[in-house]
Order: C-alpha cells, then structure tokens, then sequence
C-alpha cells in the first residue's frame, strides 16, 4: 500500500491487501485451497528458500488468501506487517517466540483474559519462559517488574471481562525507558476504536476469532508489527539482530528492516512451530472484516443503552462498563479508545450464584457461551463455567465472583435485548 493514497479506515478494511484476481479477474479475494506452489525453474526455488525472493512455496508458511487477511489487518493496525495464525492463543506464543528464550521472562497485565493468564501462568515454563503479573495501573510496580531477563510488556487495550482501560501511553513510556517491546492484545476493542500503535505499542495481538470475524464462524489470530522497534539497539534480541544459523547467517533486521519481525514469524515462527491459520479461515474473516467499523459503531451504540438500563435496575448490585460516566475508567477510555469503550462488560446481580443461573437460563436473544465478539449478543456466567475450577477468593480477584455475568452486547435491536434481560431478571430474582 505504499504509493497509494491515505484512505479512510471505512475503505481499508473493504479494500486494504486486495486486488482483481490476476488470472481470472474474480473481484471477491479467492479461497486458495492449495497446500504448495509450482516453482517457475530450480534458480525460482532457490531464491524463494533462500529468502531472496517473496513468493509461495508451501501454505504452512505462506497462502494467498491469508496474504490478504495480513496485509488488511497490519494496514487498520497502522502496522508494517502482520502474520495470521490458527487462534488467538496461537498468536500470543508466535509473538513471544523471537523474543524469549528459556530463563526470559514477560511482564503482564493482571487484568488479561483468563485464558492468557493460564497460559502464561503455566504452559510457557515448559519452554522455560515465564511471566510476572503486576497491576498496570500501578506504574512503579510494572517499572520495578522488568529485570535484565525482561524481553517483554504485555497487556490488552479494553481487557476482558471488560469495564478495564489500560493506560497504553503510561505503559509504553516504561516499555521504552527499559528498550523493551510493548505487546497489546487488540481484541476487544479491534482496530477501529483503538490504535495502539499510536499509543507506543511495538507489537499488537488479535484474537481475530471475535470482532474482526464478528460471526462466530473460525478461530483465528494475528501478530502485528509496527515496524518502528530497533531490534538491534541491545543485544537482547539475538534472533532478530543476530546471524540465524538456518539461513546460512542471515540477520533478519539488518536485511528486512521494518519487516524484520513479519519475516522471522513467517520464515522461522510458521515454519517450525507450524500454527498457521487454513484459507477458508482467512476468507471468513475477510468477509467479517469488511464490515468491522459499522459493526463496531452498533456493538458500542448497544452497549452504552444496555449499560445504562441496567446501572439504574434495582435488581443489579454493579455494571462494569468503561463506557459509563459512573466508570472509574471513563476517562482513561476516551483518550485510549475515543470511538467507544467496546461491548464487552461484567454486570453483578443481586441475588448471587442462582440468580445468575437462571438469568442465563431464562434468556431467549442472548446465548450462553464461552465466545465474545458475535453479532449476536452472548452471556457468560464464569463461577458456574469457565471459573468453576477455582476457589471463590479467586473468582472474586479475577472479576468472576459468584454473582457475576459477562455480557458481549450483539448487534441486535437494543430494544429487544433490553427486553429479554428484563423479563429473564423477572424471573431469576422472583
Ligand atoms: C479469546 C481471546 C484470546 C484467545 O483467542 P482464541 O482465538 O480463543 O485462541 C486472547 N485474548 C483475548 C482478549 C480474547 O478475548
């Protein structure tokens, strides 16, 4: 996109990475369901296994279709480059992966998705990488976090549960002080109401499972790179500023510059770790993505009449939604995700453990499922799900206390979810 002129957000995510089929003028991208490609001579596919040459050889590593899924989203990210991966979770272990190594550590937001937090928490000392988790509101303490091991700073913009803003700029500033690269998972609030990159951020993730798709369709994630972090400014990054011994010594940042870190996730990341997101992933996405910014303008339009309506319920204790005026984020929100606060937020009831089970069984719009970032609105209720294994001290620090729901408002009529919600907490307070 280089040569061509600053678009608005509303024609990038339409139009951003694609063009008319060459061979056959097909306007819509094509799903390339092909595993490899016909090398033109040997001298072809030299160069292309050599790094000299852009081009496809096998879609583990590369795939037309995911080419233009990358290329869309690190263009609304404002990136240099992006690499799609099979999920979220994907995306999070091949951003760390050229940074870390055994006895390295991460230092992460307390407040991230509980899935990120087991993950980081336990299955990545099995490479022997580790993280530390501190309160990111408190900056002296995510200052005080990062040692001489530190390779990284990870939080999310809007976090889930919801009803939380980090401070991007605040954390960036100490990211920077310390020459580590910033990590934000851009998931729950995508790139149209966030910009990290803006924010100081070197690296953003997605789980582009939820609104970037926005149907509930495939799983899916995607690392981005702004480009803008100097991987050789230390000698903390070896696998990025050093000789890599499987492309007879080639230094990735010294011969790809900005592009440094999209190429090693592709050439060394997809290659050997294989975690690759499948073309019929990448076109469901695609299909999604086209439409983000309107969806977005009607999930955040939804969430601040839901949020407000049940704010003043007597029947609800508390609602935390970052964009209510009563939230102690609010305006943290305004400067961090101007466009809205997301969909995304808890709501406790009164009535605690079985209340919440007959909300949740009482509802007829709302679905109950561990998935957020639908078109249809959906409902968690994580003491009784995704939280049932812990303790309730530690449901109640995870946000996830007994009494508590998680709501991801759809893109339905408000009307008609404000209904549903009132008649079922009719009838689980009755
Ligand atoms: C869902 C989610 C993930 C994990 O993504 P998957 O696609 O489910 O692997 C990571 N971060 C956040 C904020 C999420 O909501």
């Amino acid at each position: 996109m280089t040569d061509t002129p600053k678009y608005g957000f509303d024609t990038l995510q339409i139009h951003a990475g694609a063009r008319p089929d060459p061979a056959t003028g097909a306007r819509q991208t094509p799903i390339y369901q092909t595993t490899a490609y016909v090398f033109r001579d040997a001298d072809h596919a030299a160069a292309l296994f050599n790094l000299q040459e852009v081009g496809y050889i096998y879609s583990r590593l590369t795939n037309p279709t995911v080419a233009v899924l990358q290329e869309r989203i690190a263009t609304l990210e404002g990136g240099a480059g992006a690499v799609c991966c099979s999920s979220g979770h994907a995306a999070q272990i091949m951003a760390l992966f050229p940074l870390m190594g055994p006895g390295l550590n991460v230092v992460a937001s307390t407040r991230a998705y509980g899935g990120t937090i087991t993950q980081f928490s336990q299955t990545i000392k099995r490479f022997g990488w580790s993280a530390k988790f501190v309160d990111f509101d408190d900056e002296s303490a995510v200052a005080a976090a990062i040692d001489e091991n530190t390779r990284a700073i990870f939080c999310e913009s809007i976090a889930n549960p919801g009803g939380y803003v980090t401070d991007l700029d605040a954390i960036a500033k100490i990211a920077d002080a310390a020459q580590l690269p910033l990590i934000v998972d851009n998931t729950a609030a995508t790139p149209y109401l966030c910009q990290p990159f803006q924010h100081g951020a070197a690296l953003v993730v997605h789980s582009t499972t939820k609104y970037l798709t926005g149907n509930g369709t495939v799983t899916g994630g995607a690392v981005v790179d702004s480009g803008t972090f100097d991987w050789s400014a230390t000698d903390k990054f070896p696998s990025l500023s050093k000789p890599e011994p499987a492309y007879h010594g080639l230094k990735f940042h010294e011969t790809f510059g900005p592009l440094a870190y999209t190429f090693h996730g592709i050439a060394i990341g997809l290659r050997d770790l294989g975690m690759t997101m499948n073309p019929q992933a990448a076109h469901y996405t695609l299909m999604g993505i086209e439409t983000l910014s309107l969806r977005m303008e009607r999930h955040v339009a939804n969430a601040k009449k839901i949020a407000s309506w049940l704010e003043t319920d007597p029947r609800i204790e508390k609602v935390t939604y970052a964009g209510l005026p009563s939230s102690p984020y609010a305006k943290r929100a305004m400067r961090i995700c101007p466009k809205g606060a997301g969909a995304l937020f808890t709501v406790a009831v009164k009535g605690g453990y079985d209340a919440c089970v007959k909300l949740v069984e009482n509802l007829n719009i709302f679905s109950h499922v561990a998935n957020l970032g639908d078109a249809r609105s959906l409902i968690l209720h994580p003491a009784s799900t995704t939280h049932r294994q812990l303790t309730e001290e530690q449901q109640e620090a995870a946000g996830a206390g007994p009494s508590v729901v998680r709501i991801s408002i759809g893109i339905e009529d408000a009307d008609d979810l404000i209904a549903d919600l009132d008649q079922a907490l009719t009838a689980a307070t009755a």
